[in-house]
């Protein structure tokens, strides 16, 4: 077969539907590596999209490439990579590659690296013995051809490649022994079952017997929020789909988690996908879904691949009873905001809209659309076998039941370490991070929309609204610890760069204002800032969070404005041309 004929057959496998065109896209990339420009009019005339879209679609996502990659190795510039002394040599860089816990990463010829490189052995093992093998572990050494039985990582990133002689209770790796600390619930299993193995779903089969008012009452009365960022109510969304007449109606499964520094998501599908799955259909059958899409992150290959397995695993039993399907993005923070997220799956550019309607009234193919993502899916499970007073012991009132923290920086075991709601940031930091390698100056909490906190603020919980009350927000759990050696201008400089790079460019205040913003930080980085420098930063912040149309422009301010808050001496400093921390010019 020729190269041409080879196109063609990829292409035209494909329904001749714009909803199309991602997966498509993806297709070519894989064969080819790269998006060719005859491809995309070959797939535009096929999937009846003008070339000029295909093209202006392809270019607006991170991980399409338009032309022959030149380059075969890109390293992150994550904020928990820059701590741990990356980047350094890079011929080209990402924003995160999502292997926080072994930084600093980078990726070479498709495959992660971790550790700036160093590799490590993965000792000689019996049948028995555990061996985390995740994308962490696999980027720090050969776990995929280990000995053993593979099984997803306990979260202990820090010790990769670790190995457990003891069902999961203890992890160790080289002179270092961890037991995770506290009560898992969503991680329970992660590290401890082969992820490939079928489970019974002994939550789904209860909640068939209760009915789907009962499931939809029993979530509500849980008080379980959305962990996705925004923490709306998972039972009032439901309600609202529930409430809408449509002869169909979709579950949609944000498993993109765009956000840099957040891994949460892939964990779990990678050590305990069945436990997601079986969430899926809990949720399903509680809204009365007739159809579930499913959103993985492009990058999140292993994710994927396990999602499928178990997937099809759960067919072969009987329990999936709707069409469910597996879609994967190619990057984007926007994706975030559900109405990009409903475009992108229509093959339109990953823009948000207006709202009114909520996607939960009209998303998918204009039908009740509830998007919830997989770790408060994976909440589910749990709450129907042992009830709502249960999920609610552990928590705050407002936001009961635990949290996934992907913890990075400077701490002794940065990982994803799972947290009852209301636990303080300097515990999270010592009880589970095992305490700061260094002096700290500053934690960056909820990231790019997120803030800055001085370590004066480590008692602060980590819950929604004690963290609003310090400006700060609990976001998708990400924390980043910064010492001393790490500017809090800088850092807070890297995050409106990573928000100006990520906006879509829909609507002005945000499309131009992270770009000045930007510009503004460059100058009080650079000892050129003077007093209207900072009231022009104070106008822009007003115009962005009140002028924007989604989350992404109206929560830009937010490090700018913890920033300005907590960090006085700091600015103040810049603003006469020194660096206190020694690291801007
Ligand atoms: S706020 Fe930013 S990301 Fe959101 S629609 Fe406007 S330009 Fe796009």
């Amino acid at each position: 077969m020729t190269a041409t004929e080879d196109l063609e057959q990829r292409i035209q496998s494909f329904p001749r539907q714009r909803t199309y065109l991602l997966p498509a896209l993806h297709e070519v990339q894989e064969a080819y590596g790269w998006l060719p420009p005859d491809a995309l009019e070959a797939l535009g005339l096929h999937l009846r999209v003008p070339k000029s879209e295909v093209f202006g679609i392809a270019s607006s996502f991170p991980d399409f490439l338009l032309s022959a990659p030149t380059r075969t190795e890109r390293t992150c510039t994550g904020a928990s990579c820059r701590v741990l002394g990356g980047p350094s040599h890079a011929e080209a860089t990402a924003d995160c590659l999502f292997v926080c816990g072994v930084g600093p990463a980078s990726e070479v010829d498709g495959r992660l690296v971790g550790r700036g490189g160093l590799k490590s052995e993965v000792p000689t093992v019996t049948s028995g013995t555990l061996v985390q093998d995740g994308s962490c572990s696999r980027a720090v050494a050969d776990t995929a051809r280990a000995g053993g039985t593979h099984v997803g990582c306990a979260g202990n990133c820090w010790q990769a490649p670790a190995l457990s002689h003891d069902g999961g209770s203890t992890w160790t790796s080289q002179n270092t022994a961890w037991t995770p600390p506290g009560e898992r619930w969503l991680l329970h299993d992660v590290g401890r079952i082969d992820p490939y193995a079928p489970k019974l779903y002994a939550a789904f089969e209860k909640a068939l017997s209760m009915g789907t008012d009962r499931v939809w009452e029993l979530v509500r009365e849980s008080g379980l929020r959305g962990r996705g960022g925004a923490y709306f109510p998972v039972g009032a969304k439901w309600e609202t789909a529930r409430n809408t007449a449509a002869d169909k109606k979709f579950l949609l499964v944000n498993a993109e988690e765009g956000e840099p520094g957040i891994y949460k998501d892939r964990h779990l599908l990678e050590g305990d996908p069945h436990r997601v799955v079986e969430g899926i259909l809990i949720a399903a059958f509680g809204i009365g879904a007739t159809n579930v899409v499913i959103f993985v992150n492009g990058e999140a290959r292993l994710s994927h691949e396990r999602l499928l397995v178990a997937i099809e695993a759960a067919r072969r039993a009987g329990n999936v009873y709707l069409p469910l399907e597996v879609r994967q993005g190619a990057g984007g923070y926007v994706l975030g905001e559900e109405t990009a997220l409903i475009n992108a799956i229509h093959g339109l550019r990953a823009e948000p809209l207006a709202r009114p309607p909520f996607p939960a009234v009209s998303g998918l193919q204009s039908s009740p659309t509830v998007i919830n993502n997989v770790e408060s899916l994976t909440n589910l499970p749990d709450i129907i076998l042992n009830g709502a007073d249960w999920f609610r012991s552990v928590g705050t009132q407002s936001t009961p039941g635990t949290k996934l923290v992907s913890l990075a920086g400077g701490v002794r075991q940065p990982g994803l370490h799972e947290v009852p709601l209301g636990t303080s940031l300097g515990t999270i930091l010592d009880a589970y991070g095992g305490g700061a390698t260094a002096d700290l100056s500053a934690v960056l909490v909820g990231g790019p929309s997120g803030s800055i906190l001085p370590t004066s603020l480590l008692e602060t919980p980590f819950d929604v609204q004690a963290l609003q009350s310090v400006g700060g927000i609990l976001g998708a759990g990400g924390i980043v610890a910064l010492t001393t050696q790490q500017c809090p201008v800088a850092a807070v400089r890297e995050l409106v760069a990573y928000n100006s790079r990520e906006s879509c460019g829909k609507c002005t205040p945000c499309r131009e204002g992270t770009v000045r913003m930007l510009n503004l930080f460059e100058d009080i980085q650079h000892g050129r800032s003077s007093n209207e420098t900072f009231s022009t930063l104070e106008d822009l912040n007003d115009i962005l969070a009140f002028g924007s149309l989604c989350g992404l422009g109206q929560m830009a301010p937010n490090p700018v404005r913890a920033l300005l808050r907590h960090f006085g001496p700091e600015v103040e400093a810049h603003k006469n041309g020194r660096c206190p921390a020694g690291v801007c010019a």
